[in-house]
């Protein structure tokens, strides 16, 4: 049997590691495109900070792991796949013939279509190389622009803070993190930036960016007319999943590559997971992207024991955001701005910067936010993946939401 993996991040490392405990005799083959052994984009942060160096990212720090497993790691791009004759074309020109396939390529960062994007001092966050870039640049005291409040630019705003730099933040939507947090919540994110130092500007767009006349600076002009000088321009813009090479293959891509609850994908043999993967939501069972590296690390493991032989099925994919941004650590679940009947409960705590909404349908909780509670945030994690039905404590959780612990107790424990 042969195995070959597209992509050597978490999703493929897993996933190849797994292939070789449950199917020992077989020849397993991963393909990266990156120069870097496999690693972490996690790591990026604390690589930024000083904390590691670019060892400490990799995801297996022996450097002999693969080969002792048998596992052949291939430094090239994958640049198109042929599922009639089970073969990928790589870029050096080479074919590698598969029985079964895991696309496990991940995804890129977003270039928004901003005139200026190309200058000289303008980089994602995304990669190792971004890494080294940044690094260079965003020396104490230099001024930093971040394109972006989402999950990756509060994770990164730590790490550039920690460099010792201006650091600006522009974000269109019209909060920090409107994808994950609540209004209330995303408000009491930008109040602790602004308290660390952070200068916040939401629902605001960079239009343009130029190279300063006669200084050493970039130029990005707000959509309000206003411009804002930075030496590096960090973009954290949101990503797409990296399946451009799939074009013609058959397999079929929605916002990532399709799959289902084994991970496999609409042609036999082949499979996906990870940030390339668009799974089925847990809650409302749509298809979609969760980039995240516990879903890429899952649906790889799963992945593989199909590929093995061992029937094996996710429960469904759910959105499952903690993110430390300054030191406020945050945290959203499922479906966290609730749904169209259901009730709802939030408890705002400005000075203590605490808070927690709760979201319901019947007496079952659906979603939550959170801010710095970061004790029992599991529990609400369990009830929401439970389905937990929580008779009277939904009405004592409506009046008095911090009690979710003893309805856990209560309910979830009891049942089981
Ligand atoms: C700065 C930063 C901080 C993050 N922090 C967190 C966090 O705190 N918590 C969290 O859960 N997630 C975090 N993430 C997201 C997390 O890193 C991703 O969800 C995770 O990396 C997904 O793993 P993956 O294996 O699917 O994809 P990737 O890690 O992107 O790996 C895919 C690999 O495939 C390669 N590849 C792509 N196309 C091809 C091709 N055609 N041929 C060959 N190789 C190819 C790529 O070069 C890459 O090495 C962070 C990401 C970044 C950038």
């Amino acid at each position: 049997m042969k195995h070959v993996i597209i992509g050597n991040g978490p999703a493929g490392v897993v996933a190849a590691e797994t292939l070789r405990k449950n199917d020992p005799g077989a020849s397993i083959t991963l393909i990266g495109e990156e120069p870097e052994p496999p690693y972490s984009r996690m790591a990026l942060p604390y690589l930024m900070m000083g904390d590691i160096d670019e060892a400490g990212t990799y995801l297996r720090k022996d450097a002999g792991h693969f080969a002792r497993l048998a596992i052949d790691l291939v430094r090239d791009r994958v640049d198109a796949v042929d599922t009639a004759k089970r073969s990928v074309r790589l870029k050096s020109g080479k074919s590698v013939p598969y029985d079964r396939l895991l696309i496990a390529s991940g995804a890129h960062a977003i270039k928004p279509g901003i005139p200026g994007m190309d200058v000289a001092g303008v980089h994602a966050c995304w990669t190792m190389e971004d890494a080294r870039r940044i690094i260079a640049r965003a020396v104490p005291g230099s001024r930093v622009l971040q394109i972006g409040a989402g999950f990756i630019g509060c994770i990164i705003m730590e790490a550039l803070k920690s460099r010792g730099v201006q650091l600006t933040v522009v974000e269109m939507g019209d909060r920090m993190v409107p994808r994950m947090m609540t209004p209330a919540a995303g408000a009491m994110i930008r109040r602790w930036c602004e308290r660390e130092g952070v200068t916040v500007h939401v629902g605001a767009r960079v239009t343009a960016i130029r190279r300063a006349e006669g200084r050493e600076a970039l130029v990005a002009t707000l959509d309000s007319g206003r411009e804002i000088d930075a030496e590096t321009l960090i973009v954290a813009a949101g990503v797409r999943p990296n399946v451009d090479f799939l074009a013609g293959s058959g397999i079929a891509c929605e916002n990532g590559v399709s799959i289902d609850a084994t991970m496999q994908t609409n042609i036999a043999g082949v499979y996906a997971a990870g940030d390339v993967a668009a799974a089925l939501d847990f809650a409302t069972g749509v298809r979609g992207m969760n980039a995240i590296q516990p879903n890429a690390v899952e649906q790889a493991r799963v992945a593989a024991l199909n590929m093995a032989g061992r029937r094996a099925e996710s429960h469904g994919s759910m959105a499952l955001n903690v993110l430390d941004t300054l030191g406020l650590v945050s945290s959203s679940f499922g479906q966290w701005s609730g749904v169209a009947g259901g009730q709802s409960v939030e408890l705002v705590d400005d000075d203590a910067f605490r808070y927690l909404c709760l979201q319901f349908s019947d007496d079952v909780l659906i979603g939550a936010t959170a801010i710095g509670l970061t004790e029992g945030v599991g529990v609400l994690r369990g009830l929401i993946e439970g389905r937990v039905r929580l008779g009277p404590w939904k009405d004592r959780l409506l009046a008095e939401p911090l009690r979710f612990p003893d309805a856990y107790l209560a309910r979830a424990q009891a049942a089981a």
